[in-house]
């Protein structure tokens, strides 16, 4: 099955995306610490505490599609899968084909 392919390739690329991420974090918490960091009156410290929000934001970001992903795997071949979960009608095919993670129609907005 062509979307199982896809989503299972998806997933496989975003627990990468996930694990690389998590590995810069890693990094960055080190670095704080060797620098012995002061958020509020070292400029460093405050370049580190940015770099960890916005690290941290994607990491939350690529976790959040690991489990788009896997609610697709578990609805795939189920009734539930390319039916928009608001109006009830069928996915277009080729919308399905450029985001097999959506659960609604493009009307329905997305998603
Ligand atoms: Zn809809």
């Amino acid at each position: 099955m062509e979307e199982r392919d896809r989503l299972l390739a998806e997933r496989a690329a975003t627990e990468l995306r996930v694990a690389a991420l998590e590995r810069e974090f890693a990094g960055i918490a080190a670095a704080a610490e060797g620098s012995n960091g002061d958020d509020e009156h070292d400029p460093e410290g405050a370049t580190v505490g940015f770099e960890r929000a916005q690290v941290s934001a994607l990491l939350e970001r690529s976790r959040a599609r690991v489990a788009e992903v896997d609610a697709a795997l578990a609805r795939l071949g189920s009734a539930a899968y390319g039916v928009c979960a608001s109006c009830g009608r069928p996915i277009p095919p080729e919308r399905l084909e450029a985001r097999p993670t959506a659960t609604r129609c493009v009307p329905c907005g997305g998603g």
